[in-house]
């Protein structure tokens, strides 16, 4: 089998999606592996690094999109390239298919069989190839420190001799990979730490943080079998931002990191919240990518609302590249690893298994994913 990874081509994409550890991995299963030059020039890694690993290095995108039977990527492909690969050639990558509809179809088109990292069931077997999860746990670590960076105050508290400093006040909206994260992060630094989600399940992972958990009665919240949140009603929103108005008000750092699956994100802190704030605060708003958690937040730009700093920045784990490959590329291999037959030397679609059911997005010219599908018209 022979899998090509090529260059990101995602403006401003720090990260890779096969580091030279997991191509050796597909190398040692007997796949023909072949990486684009420069594929890890953004990690400062050469194409030796890859060829000493067994990979050849390719000066020829086309030709290598052409003949792979496997293309791995981090980003969604770039149109212009789908026609360029041939008939059944299985695609990894993110997809964001509920918004990507017709790149889905393009896909489908092509008769490509493509593969959606976000679509990796939240299952204990597939865990090891959640890339949700494991770009969201750097995310959330990310946006502790650039908030911390750009706070003109310490976390922590001090006693000295000059005096006692409080330790800042940290307020985390959303408590699931990357809320917990945001959370051990802000603690770390000694920050005081508060969270909030709709799930209440989540209390407890709170707790056990050393965090204090907010109590807002929403009445019926609940979760998905997946984990995932509901959307709550407009009046549950309304109750919930009326519940947190005073906790930003006394924050110095916010952190949004609210997401309903497959949906625009809830608007929480809206602009009045926003006024209520301390001057000198800092909102970081982490689902600005998927719509905005906070009304005013910008796509990469800090908005300045009256001395309050929003921070919009999209790609937080890929401030981190080194770590953000790395988990990345490890999810993949742990995916093909997982269904490599040793028998064909090659990567068994099963089309009946539970993960491949969920993530599998288009095959044999159709769009083969339920929901997806019927979001297509
Ligand atoms: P997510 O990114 O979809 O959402 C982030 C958080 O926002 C969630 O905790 C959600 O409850 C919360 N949220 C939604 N609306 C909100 C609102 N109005 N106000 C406040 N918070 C709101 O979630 P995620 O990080 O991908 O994970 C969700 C959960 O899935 C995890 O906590 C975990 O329990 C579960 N999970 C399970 C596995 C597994 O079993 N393999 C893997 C990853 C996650």
């Amino acid at each position: 089998m022979r899998i090509f990874v090529p260059k990101e081509t995602h403006g401003g994409e720090t990260r890779i999606a096969v580091i030279p550890a997991n191509a050796e991995k597909l190398v040692k299963l007997g796949a023909d592996v072949e990486v684009e030059a420069g594929l890890g020039t953004s990690l400062g890694l050469p194409d030796s690094d890859y060829a000493s690993k067994g990979c050849r290095i390719s000066s020829d995108r086309k030709a290598s999109l052409a003949e792979a039977d496997m293309v791995l990527r981090l980003n969604k492909p770039p149109r212009d390239e789908i026609g360029l690969m041939k008939k059944g050639c299985i695609h990894i990558s993110y997809l964001d298919p509920f918004n990507e509809t017709g790149l889905v179809k393009e896909l489908a088109n092509a008769g490509l069989s493509a593969i959606s990292m976000e679509m990796i069931p939240r299952t204990t077997i597939a865990q090891k190839m959640d890339a949700l999860s494991s770009q969201a746990n750097l995310g959330g670590y990310v946006a502790v420190l650039v908030a911390a960076e750009r706070l003109t105050r310490i976390l922590p508290m001090m006693m000295t001799p000059a005096g006692t400093i409080t330790p800042a006040r940290v307020f985390i909206i959303g408590v699931g990979v990357a809320g917990l994260q945001a959370i051990a992060t802000a603690k770390r630094l000694g920050a005081r730490v508060e969270a909030f989600d709709t799930r209440p399940v989540v209390e407890e992972q709170v707790k056990s943080l050393g965090a204090k958990f907010v109590k807002i009665d929403l009445g019926e919240t609940g979760q998905t079998k997946d984990g995932y949140a509901k959307a709550l009603t407009e009046e549950q929103l309304a109750k919930q931002r009326e519940g947190m108005a005073k906790h930003c008000a006394e924050a110095d750092i916010v952190i949004t990191t609210a997401q309903v699956f497959g949906r625009k994100a809830p608007v929480i802190l809206t602009a009045d919240m926003v006024a209520k704030m301390k001057p000198g605060s800092i909102v970081v708003d982490m689902a600005v990518e998927t719509g905005g958690n906070v009304e005013g937040s910008k796509l990469n730009e800090i908005v300045d609302v009256n001395g309050v700093k929003i921070v919009g920045f999209g790609n937080l784990p890929g401030r981190v590249p080194v770590h953000a490959s790395q988990m990345y590329s490890s999810n993949l291999g742990n995916l093909i690893e997982h269904f490599w037959s040793k028998e064909s030397k090659s990567f068994n679609l099963k089309l009946d298994d539970e993960i491949i059911k969920g993530c599998l997005i288009a095959h044999a010219g159709d769009i083969v994913n339920p929901t997806i599908k019927n979001l297509v018209k």
